[in-house]
């Protein structure tokens, strides 16, 4: 994979992986001319489970489903393998290093961006990548630039539309019986029942 000259870098639980987050992939990649999109599921030990986070193994299996077919979308087990909590940090350097002549950009929704000022070494994340940010019900540009005006020259707003899917509603109609099979796409749904998840 050499010559490349732009990737994002898509981290997320991805518990489960949707539709919403490869449409705005898509998106991201169309509009900022990206030449690869690594998915970047995040390790989350198991005595933690905040959210009822599906195990590891899993969440990868699923997030592959989801990007299967698309060559410029990668699966990347990067935090998965470390198998501790990695920090955005970590992750950034680490595709640094990989790729040490390619401009990285970090996708974000406006939800999770809204607390980047609290990411362990934030002024040196932000040197070290800019960000895509989608936009997230709740979260907007204003309120953002309100509260991080400093970080606004790293920050690329994307533009695209509200996309009203999320891992939390999807959970949550599992567990009533719902298939999702339009939010989460053919094959995770079809994988999800087959392996009776989200139960
Ligand atoms: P949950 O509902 O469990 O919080 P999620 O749907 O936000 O999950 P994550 O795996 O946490 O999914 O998301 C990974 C990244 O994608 C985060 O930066 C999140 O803000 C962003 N994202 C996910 N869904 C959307 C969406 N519908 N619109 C914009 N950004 C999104």
């Amino acid at each position: 994979m050499d010559n490349l000259k732009e990737i994002g870098i898509f981290g997320g639980t991805f518990n489960p992986p949707h539709m919403g987050h490869y449409s705005l992939a898509m998106e991201a990649q169309k509009e900022f001319h990206l030449d690869k999109v690594f998915f970047v599921p995040a390790y989350i030990p198991p005595h933690k489970e905040p959210r009822n986070v599906m195990d590891a193994e899993h969440r990868l299996e699923m997030v592959k489903l989801l990007i299967n077919g698309n060559p410029d979308f990668i699966l990347s087990d990067f935090e998965i393998k470390r198998k501790s909590v990695s920090y955005t940090i970590d992750t950034i350097k680490h595709f640094r290093t990989e790729f040490p002549e390619t401009k990285i950009h970090f996708l974000i929704g406006s939800d999770a961006f809204y607390h980047v000022d609290t990411w362990k070494d934030s002024p040196e994340v932000l040197k070290l990548t800019d960000f895509i940010i989608f936009p997230r019900a709740g979260n907007t540009k204003e309120m953002i630039t309100k509260k991080l005006g400093n970080f606004a020259n790293v920050v690329f707003w994307a533009h695209t539309n509200l996309i009203h899917i999320s891992s939390t509603d999807i959970r949550f109609r599992l567990r009533s019986g719902e298939d999702c099979a339009e939010e989460l796409g053919a094959k995770v749904a079809g994988y999800i029942k087959e392996q009776k998840l989200y139960r």
